[in-house]
């Protein structure tokens, strides 16, 4: 994208979109952050970007929030870890009103892209039962059957996107993002997704003298985890090659989440014990991303190592744990 672009970060004051817009802003472009969530609650809110305190499940927010822009980046989203969109289906589902809104708007302005994260979550379950998965790729979202509640709200707002490339030529491009972790994220509070939840559990363990971190499930379910940074150079690619189509963002490289929790545990530099807890929500049995066509589309794959991703993450969480205890406000 060339420079001094009108952006709008949707979803800006929440993680990925926060490290999109601190990007975008680095790289010279005139942003608009807009998020629901008061700006004291943004985990970036940043000096230089338009920051605006909106709920785009309202049209006329959305009106406002795209007034003037070039490009949309739709990274808005209820949702959070498998606890939260398990017990919040009909929340996650009225996501759609956020992208259904915003597309409407990019028309009528002849917004020049529109980008729209979509999820592994839209991958039938049947596909997803054995730990030793076969990585799924993008023509396997069909026939669907998707996660309930948050992963039928992502496929239904990437088959708009579809269809508005199709009827009205909008540039629209998706991904489907396969676990992303990092700093500046939820990391407590019932939002948090795993890589985060266990570094905080394994800096409890440590705090509360247990040595002891409880796993949801057997800790045998499988998953890739995609370090942010990876996640934001994939959206630049993106956005500046030719594909229309949804594609896998995600590592290709999975682990077991026992083998989640060992690596946290190693870079706390701690052994912890295990305690299983079989009646948590586990979400599907083992998911991998196939990076063929991202290789072959946009000729790279995420790069960066769970360990190294890991390193940083729990540094970030120490760190917002020890303020927290300190009594000073922090995000989570
Ligand atoms: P996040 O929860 O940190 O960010 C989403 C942001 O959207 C939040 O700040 C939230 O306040 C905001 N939002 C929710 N409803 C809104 C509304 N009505 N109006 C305005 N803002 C609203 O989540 P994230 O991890 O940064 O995810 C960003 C996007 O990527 C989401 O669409 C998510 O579904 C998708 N995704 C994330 C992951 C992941 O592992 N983090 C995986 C797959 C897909």
């Amino acid at each position: 994208m060339s420079v001094g672009r009108r952006v709008l970060v949707a979803g800006g004051g929440g993680f990925i979109g926060g490290h999109l817009a601190r990007h975008l802003l680095a790289q010279g472009h005139e942003v608009t952050v807009a998020d629901v969530k008061p700006l004291e609650e943004w985990y970036q809110a940043l000096d230089g970007a338009d920051n605006l305190v909106l709920d785009l499940e309202r049209p006329e927010a959305c009106e406002q929030a795209a007034d003037g822009v070039d490009v949309i980046y739709n990274l808005a989203c209820n949702m959070g870890g498998m606890g939260f969109i398990t017990a919040n289906r009909a929340l996650c589902m009225n996501s759609v009103l956020i992208n259904t809104n915003l597309l409407k708007v990019a028309r009528d302005a002849a917004v020049e892209q529109y980008f729209y994260a979509s999820s592994a979550c839209v991958y039938p379950d049947y596909r997803q039962q054995d730990a030793e998965v076969t990585a799924l790729k993008e023509s396997d979202a069909y026939p669907a059957m998707p996660e309930d509640g948050y992963g039928w709200e992502k496929l239904f707002s990437e088959r708009m996107c579809r269809h508005y490339l199709e009827d009205f030529g909008m540039d629209t491009r998706v991904f489907r993002f396969h676990n992303v972790y990092g700093p500046y994220g939820t990391w407590d509070g019932g939002r948090e997704k795993a890589p985060a939840a266990i570094c905080r559990k394994v800096i409890e363990a440590q705090e509360n003298g247990s040595y002891e971190v409880e796993v949801w499930g057997d800790g045998l379910q499988t998953r890739s985890f995609m370090y942010v940074d990876d996640c934001i150079t994939g959206i630049d690619l993106l956005m500046q090659s030719d594909c229309q189509d949804p594609l896998n963002l995600g590592r290709s490289e999975f682990v077991t989440i026992n083998e989640l929790v060992d690596t946290v545990a190693d870079i706390a530099g701690v052994e912890v014990k295990r305690r299983h807890n079989l009646s948590a929500p586990q979400g599907v049995r083992g998911r991998n991303s196939d990076n063929t066509e991202i290789l072959e589309k946009l000729g790279w794959e995420p790069q960066i190592d769970l360990r190294t991703g890991l390193e940083a993450t729990y540094e970030w969480i120490k760190e917002q744990y020890e303020r927290r205890k300190a009594g000073d406000s922090v995000v989570q």
